[in-house]
């Protein structure tokens, strides 16, 4: 038996969340007294799917069929299901993405396992910790059943170096062609700077920038940063930014290592598509805002004076 551990590129490099899902596997996998695997379906990345093993994968299974170069949702839990079978695994761990949590309701289907979703810690023995109500709450569920597919959220787990390389074996599926009946064709990415799903870092403005002719000082201290720019829902209403960038339980849910908030109040709304960040910032001039009591740090002040200050700050020691 093992732990098999789905692993997803973007741009070309293994997106962090897969790293989290490793480490996540290779520590449930340490309880267990097992081995855990990867598995990577596609055009490998470029730095190669050995290097994997540096944290704590012994073996990588590589699904390499021409048909599945592009994501596709049936396809993809069919050839998990015969990478599931072939690596004896008991547990299968994917990190939460718009790819997975489709994926893996329909590899839980395929195989008649156990399936827990928005997983946020490592489990007790068969007992889950999961997110619920867009993050507000918590719940513990008891899983049982001899096979169990575990959908992580992100920063459920710290990515954890341990060393070694991982054997990569190629594995050619049968595909059948009823699940190529949807195939992706094209993608179309909303700029060419960070993406907001996967920023480490997010600076977002509400509306107490007052404006889209204000933008430049959230714009100036991303790019210090290196971070996205995201925004409250009005802001996007009102087209002072585009609809992408929209943060919230109607909008994107991001999972940053830092959250900016300025200008914005922190309606319950905004707070279920950041409250799963690892550190939020909130910078107001009403110290009675909501956000606050999110908040790790706060800063209050008119961001009008605090943002330019903060970016020359930063700008000194980066
Ligand atoms: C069904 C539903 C779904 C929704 N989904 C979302 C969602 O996904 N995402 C979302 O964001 N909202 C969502 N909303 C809207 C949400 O309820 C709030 O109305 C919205 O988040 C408020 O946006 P805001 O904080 O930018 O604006 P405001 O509530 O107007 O807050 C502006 C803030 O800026 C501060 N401020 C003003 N001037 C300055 C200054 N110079 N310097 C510093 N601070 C200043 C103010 O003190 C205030 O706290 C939803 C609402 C509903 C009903």
């Amino acid at each position: 038996m093992s732990v098999l551990v789905y692993i997803e590129s973007a741009d070309g490099a293994v997106k962090k969340s897969s790293l989290e899902a490793v480490s996540y596997g290779v520590q449930v996998a340490k309880a267990q007294g097992q081995e855990a695997h990867g598995v990577f379906i596609g055009n490998a990345p470029a730095e190669g799917l050995a290097g994997l093993g540096k944290y704590g994968l012994s073996k990588v299974f590589h699904v390499n069929n021409a048909e599945l170069a592009t994501a596709n949702i049936q396809a993809y839990a069919s050839a998990l299901k015969e990478v599931v079978a072939k690596a004896g695994a008991n547990t299968v761990v994917f990190s939460k993405s718009s790819l997975t949590d489709p994926v893996a309701a329909r590899l839980s289907i395929k195989l008649g396992a156990s399936i827990v979703t928005n997983v946020t810690d490592l489990p007790a023995g068969n007992s889950f910790k999961r997110s619920i109500f867009t993050g507000k709450a918590f719940a513990q569920v008891e899983v049982s059943g001899a096979q169990k597919i575990v959908v992580i959220r992100k920063n459920a787990s710290e990515v954890i170096e341990t060393g070694g390389t991982a054997a990569v074996e190629t594995v050619s599926v049968s595909v059948n062609s009823a699940d190529l009946a949807v195939v992706q064709k094209e993608v179309q990415k909303a700029t060419g700077q960070v993406l907001l799903p996967e920023a480490e870092i997010v600076v977002s403005g509400g509306r107490g920038l007052k404006g889209p002719e204000n933008w430049g000082i959230i714009e100036d201290l991303a790019k210090t940063l290196g971070a996205a720019t995201g925004c409250s829902k009005p802001v996007s209403d009102a087209d002072w930014r585009p609809h992408h960038e929209h943060v919230g339980q109607t909008g994107v849910k991001v999972s940053p290592n830092l959250y900016i908030a300025v200008g914005i109040s922190g309606a319950i709304q905004h707070l279920a598509g950041v409250n799963s960040s690892k550190c939020i910032v909130v910078i107001n001039k009403d110290p009675e805002a909501p956000f606050f009591k999110a908040a790790d740090y706060g800063i209050v002040g008119d961001a009008f004076e605090v943002l330019p200050k903060l970016n020359e700050a930063f700008k000194k020691v980066l």
